[in-house]
Order: C-alpha cells, then structure tokens, then sequence
C-alpha cells in the first residue's frame, strides 16, 4: 500500500476522487491546498510530494520541436517520457477562417526498463527494473500538463516498458487521467508486443477503459518476427486476427483502429515476401491502420534503415491496395526521442 492509501485507510471513498480530481487543478500546487479536503486531512497529507516524479533533465530538439525529459522517482530511478508538439488547423464554426492551434501528444512509459529485449530498441538493453506505480504513470502526463500550463490532446504508452505487463498500474492511471481531464479513449493508444492472455484479459475487463491499440508487428512472418522480438508467441498472428475480430466485436465504434507498428529494417523484414505477407494478414483484421515506422539508430548491431524510396514503395502499394497506411515522421531523432531511443543514458548536458 503506498503513503497515500494509507493515510487515507479511514476517510470515505469520495475523498482519494477529491484528491484526484485535484491533481489535475493547475492552480493547486500542494495537498495543503486542496480545500475541498478538512483542514485535518490537509494537514495529514501535506508532506507527500504533490508529483510522484521529479524533473533530472531535460533536452529539447534543435530540429523540431520535440522535448524529452528525464524523471527521477522516488527510489532514484529513471526513466523518460517525450512531449511531440505540431500546428495543426482548428474547427471554426460558421467561419471561413481556420485558426491555428496547436496540439501536444506525449509518449508515457510504463516501467523501469523492459524485459522484451526487442532487437531494434534501447530501453530493451536496458533490462527490466520494475514496474511503475499508478501515480508515476498518472504523473508523467501531470508532469507535462504543468510545464505546458494547459491541455495535452493525445498520449501515445509507447515509451519504455511493455504496458500489458503492468496491467492493473496502467488501467488504473487511465482510468483516473479519463475521469479527471477532457481527454477521450480515442485520444490514447497504447502500444504492446503482443501479450497474448493480457489482450484476452482486457476484452472482458469492464474497467479496461476503451482505448485505442496498436500492435508491434514488424514482421507478418512468424519465423521474421522471432528474430526482431525474442517475445513472440507460436501462432501468434493467428491469436491477433481473432484478437483483432473480438475486439471490434465489443467495440463496434467507427473510431477504434487496431494499429500495425512496422518497423522497417534493411534486408530482414522489408522484402516483397514480407510486404505480401502484411498485406494478407492485415487483410483479416478489420479496421487497420498501418504505420510504417523508419529505423531509428540504436546503435544494434547490424541494423540499418531501409530506404526512404522502399518505404514510400510499401506505402504506396498499401494504400493502392486499399489500407490506411502512414509513414510515421520520426521526431526528436536528435536528442534519441524517437521510437526505439529511449535509454536514460543519452548526453543530457
Ligand atoms: S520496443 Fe517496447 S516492448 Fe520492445 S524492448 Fe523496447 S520498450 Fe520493451
């Protein structure tokens, strides 16, 4: 049970949803603050750290406007989360004008380290250490929401860890940012390797909340996919299109994408067999969005990027066979924010 349960052991349930609720008030800034609490209460809770994470370091891409930041938690750990930021055209009503605003999505960890051991990314070098806690989920998104002063539009949980290991600290954390903020389901995906009795768990959790997923595929091969990520099950593809069948099933709504993550790697996942066995897997998953991912230096050896003419060929023969495909625009490559990078260990000075 952590500080904050505890204290709270014998006051009415209504009074954690207060708290809550406050955590995500910009004007409060300590416990001490919260006046819908009792003074007595106040005074109980007014030592604990209003954030579950500290900010170490922080670095700020010179090439776009991408800014990834250290956090050290409470036992000194460190982990990373990234803020992503573009213009982007506003709805105006009965106006001919658009104005521009602009949108921030951030990329939320879920442990400290990961056990995965993905070929292709450093926070697999890394190991795992633990998972994080509820708070140091929730905190990472009140972590950039302060420092932005205002509202953050999307949260990708693709940073370091494997979310679906964690299980109960994410639906809990997603639960208390979707009770507490004007985000939607729609506006989070969260993305895994492919745990398969977790996924088949989520389908029939209630409090699961209705988020949006994307699934690491990087090789529709069974024999490919091994060899990029040592996690992959036997049969697994077979899992994901019934998976994938369910899921629409229980979530018919137009807006629920299932994701395909490709990551695209030279000369071992890239070729037409690969492309043709996309195409025939993605085609037995309703709803798919295809994201094809470019190769971000993590110093693995032998891995290199496949060519920008190959991927824009991938791209171009997906979407004529009738997907939404993307090619995903890799940002903050030069402070190692972008997909794969996150190690802790980057020249923060
Ligand atoms: S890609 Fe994700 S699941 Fe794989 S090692 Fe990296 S953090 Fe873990």
């Amino acid at each position: 049970m952590n500080i904050l349960a505890e204290l709270l052991t014998n006051e009415p349930k209504y009074r954690l949803k207060q708290i809550q609720k406050a955590w995500f008030d910009l004007s409060v800034n300590n416990y001490e603050e919260i006046t819908t609490l009792p003074v007595e209460l106040r005074e109980k809770l007014k030592n604990l750290p209003w954030l579950a994470v500290k900010m170490h370091k922080i670095l700020k891409s010179k090439i776009d406007s991408t800014e990834k930041a250290l956090l050290e938690l409470s036992d000194g750990e460190l982990i990373e989360t990234v803020l992503m930021s573009r213009e982007s055209l506003k709805e105006n009503k009965g106006s001919s004008e658009w104005p521009v605003e602009e949108r921030h999505t951030i990329c939320v960890s879920s442990q400290v380290g990961c056990a995965m051991n993905c070929v292709f990314c450093a926070t697999g070098k890394v190991g795992f250490k633990r998972n994080l806690t509820t708070e140091e989920i929730v905190d990472q998104f009140r972590f950039w929401q302060r420092r932005l002063n205002g509202r953050i539009s999307n949260i990708v949980v693709m940073g370091q860890g494997e979310p679906l290991l964690n299980y109960d600290n994410l639906k809990n954390a997603l639960n208390i940012i979707l009770n507490n903020t004007e985000i939607g389901p729609t506006k989070i995906t969260v993305s895994t390797c492919g745990i398969p009795e977790q996924m088949d768990k989520l389908l029939t959790d209630k409090d699961f909340p209705q988020v949006c997923w994307a699934i690491s595929l990087h090789s529709a091969i069974e024999q490919t996919r091994k060899k990029i990520m040592p996690v992959h099950r036997k049969d697994f593809l077979k899992f994901l299109v019934d998976w994938s069948q369910r899921y629409h099933k229980l979530i018919p709504s137009r807006t629920h994408f299932i994701g395909l993550e490709y990551l695209m790697l030279a000369g071992v996942n890239d070729n037409e067999k690969h492309l043709k066995a996309l195409e025939k897997l993605a085609n037995k998953i309703p709803r798919v969005k295809i994201n094809l991912i470019p190769y971000n230096d993590t110093n693995s050896q032998g891995l290199s990027k496949t060519s920008q003419e190959m991927i824009e060929y991938w791209h171009d023969y997906l979407m004529k066979a009738g997907f939404v495909c993307t090619i995903r625009h890799s940002q903050g490559q030069d402070i190692a924010a972008a997909c794969g990078q996150l190690c802790n260990n980057f020249n923060y000075d």
